[in-house]
């Protein structure tokens, strides 16, 4: 499960066929792909050395 951005739960799970998850929801609020974002894949690494 991941933590949902509304309720700071551990209620977002994946929705979908299994073969094709599609989106997550909260089963406590309802929400779409609202899922707690953690800052561990940093794309924005490119170093600034113009
Ligand atoms: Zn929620």
């Amino acid at each position: 499960m991941m933590i949902c951005a509304h309720c700071q739960t551990e209620t977002v799970t994946w929705r979908g066929p299994l073969v094709a998850l599609t989106h997550t929801e909260c089963s406590r609020c309802g929400g779409v792909n609202c899922q707690q974002v953690e800052e561990q894949d940093a794309e924005d690494d490119q170093e600034d050395d113009s």
